[in-house]
């Protein structure tokens, strides 16, 4: 039987998974399908309890559902563990694993667009405390950032994401109100935005980009549009950027490879397919 692969989620209709998965598939000749799956919070704890009847040789989880398909997993890989949520679905002699490919993607969407970019990087500015913000951090205390500063519009959300990492990370993650942002983004080395601030016609985070380092490097989780308000500001100011779409982008790679058995690439052809679909978009 040809394998299947699926997103589920809900809503899921959105999600550009299916394109970047179909992609890979034509291109590497995969006799396999890659399908959107709604799954609705009532149905969600049976459905992924029981995967292996679903027919489907893996998944991708959105949300809501990244921490009932971590629940459910049978066994899960440490990324996964690390932050309690799964987006990565297999199952190996009928039982389910679990990963959570959300840091990798991130990082390796760095690595890939600023080459060498932690090398000497001490310091980071993460604005934003949502389940995104999470994978970054995951992603930072991994390579080794020595401090990062979290800011977040509801300060008290960025205390308790220091508190889960403390275990982790004691000392190293600074929570505070965004109205700091000013006072710390001359000192920061990366500068992540991983809110939601200027989607559908809000207001754009506003940044004192004049006071960065001029040496530092702009990221933005926000891929619609792909050239965001925060990354405008910052490419005026000098500083080196990286658009959110690598991070969509690699985090499907592990997916694709566990499902099809082919390590996929990302490339500007991938891109590009992406784009396109992204242009027909509405913020
Ligand atoms: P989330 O859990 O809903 O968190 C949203 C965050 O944005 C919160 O910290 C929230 O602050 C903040 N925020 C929202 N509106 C704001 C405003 N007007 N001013 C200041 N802060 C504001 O969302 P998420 O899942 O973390 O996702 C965040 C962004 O990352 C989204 O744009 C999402 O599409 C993107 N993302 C991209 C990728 C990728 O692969 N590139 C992956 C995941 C997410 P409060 O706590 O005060 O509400």
């Amino acid at each position: 039987m040809r394998p299947i692969a699926c997103v589920t989620g809900w809503p899921v209709e959105h999600s550009r998974s299916p394109l970047i998965h179909r992609f890979w598939l034509a291109r590497y000749g995969v006799e396999g399908d890659y399908v959107a799956r709604p799954v609705s919070p009532d149905e969600a704890a049976d459905f992924y309890g029981s995967f292996a009847a679903s027919g489907f040789v893996g998944a991708n989880v959105t949300l809501p559902h990244k921490e009932t398909a971590y629940a459910a997993a049978h066994r899960r890989m440490a990324a996964a563990e690390r932050l309690g949520a799964a987006n990565t679905l297999w199952l190996e002699k009928g039982e389910l694993v679990a990963d959570n490919t959300d840091a990798v993607g991130f990082l390796a969407s760095l690595d890939s667009a600023a080459p060498g970019w932690a090398e000497g990087a001490e310091r980071a500015l993460v604005l934003g405390a949502g389940g995104a913000t999470r994978a970054v951090l995951d992603a930072l205390i991994e390579r080794g950032i020595e401090k990062v500063d979290l800011l977040n519009r509801t300060e008290k959300r960025a205390h308790e994401l220091v508190e889960f990492f403390a275990p982790r990370a004691a000392g190293r993650l600074v929570p505070g109100p965004l109205e700091a942002a000013e006072k710390v983004l001359p000192r920061a080395d990366l500068i992540v935005n991983a809110t939601s601030a200027g989607l559908h016609g809000a207001a754009p985070l506003a940044i004192a980009w004049k006071k960065a380092k001029p040496t530092a490097l702009a990221t933005d989780l926000t891929y619609v549009p792909l050239m965001t308000p925060f990354l405008a500001g910052a490419s005026e100011a000098g500083l080196a950027t990286v658009d959110g779409l690598g991070m969509l982008l690699h985090q499907a790679v592990p997916g694709f490879e566990r499902w099809f058995g082919v390590v996929p690439k990302v490339d500007e052809e991938l891109r590009r397919h992406v784009l396109a679909d992204l242009a027909r978009a509405v913020p």
